[in-house]
């Protein structure tokens, strides 16, 4: 279902890989106006299947280049714009601040909180997901960004974690989330309360997806009441190189690209 209204809507995709592919379909499909896109990856065989915008031969071509120009088959009524690289400290509260929602599917946890403070830090509402193995989640923070992705995982993880590769994704969960992913954002587009502080889990074993509310932190560094992060610091978020560029854990905060 579209309405004229998401015509005028934009909103940023963080990360175009299995969650980032359909969620960027579904959100042409539904009418969003304008997609962003912001990777600094290249097309890998193996990912092939679930990074659906993509064919065999755009294998070792940059991820960035072949989603636009997919979009820009599928959907030509959309404005498909291209960031290069991926987001970074410097300039990330202006960009996010150029899109009415922002979908984080990024493979590294750097990223991930740098994506959510970012959109605290603007105003903008963000859909973060991730998957790993058998298990995919996707959780919606509003406008108020409160409750916020930190409220559920306080900050970037330093101990050693299974990287994606190691823990492997299954596809049709990737796939899932990611249109779950693109659900909630369509949900904050459109303001409907009940989207935000929702977090969204499947499993891929049972075939169970669960929806639930979760509760904001009081004592939380980003959306608490006495809220320590005011700004993006670059040092705040180790380059993902150095903490393992994708690196997950068997848990809601697994990743997947
Ligand atoms: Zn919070």
């Amino acid at each position: 279902m579209s309405s004229p209204s998401r015509a005028r809507r934009r909103a940023l995709l963080v990360g175009v890989g299995g969650l980032g592919c359909p969620a960027a379909i579904a959100l042409a499909r539904a009418g969003v106006g304008t997609l962003g896109l912001c990777d600094d990856d290249v097309v890998e065989r193996s990912n092939l299947h679930r990074q659906i915008l993509f064919r065999d031969a755009d294998v070792g071509s940059s991820k960035l280049a072949c989603a636009a120009r997919a979009l820009r088959e599928w959907a030509p009524e959309v404005d498909t714009r291209v960031h290069e690289g991926r987001l970074l400290p410097g300039g990330a509260v202006d960009l996010v601040g150029q899109y009415d929602v922002v979908l984080e599917g990024s493979d590294n946890f750097a990223t991930k909180f740098l994506a959510a403070d970012a959109c605290a830090l603007a105003g903008v509402p963000v859909v973060h997901a991730s998957a790993v193995r058998w298990i995919g989640t996707a959780l919606a923070v509003g406008r108020g960004g409160a409750p916020c992705y930190r409220c559920l995982f306080e900050d970037l993880p330093r101990d050693g974690a299974p990287n994606c590769a190691e823990a492997g994704v299954m596809g049709p969960v990737v796939g899932l989330i990611g249109a779950a992913q693109a659900d909630l954002a369509l949900a904050l587009l459109d303001e409907l309360p009940a989207a935000a502080g929702q977090l969204v889990t499947f499993d891929g074993r049972t075939g169970e997806f669960r929806r639930r509310g979760i509760r904001a932190r009081a004592d939380c560094a980003l959306c608490g009441r006495r809220a320590r992060i005011r700004s993006i610091e670059a040092h705040a978020y180790a380059a993902p190189e150095s903490t393992g560029a994708a690196r997950c854990a068997a848990n809601d905060a697994g990743c997947a690209s």
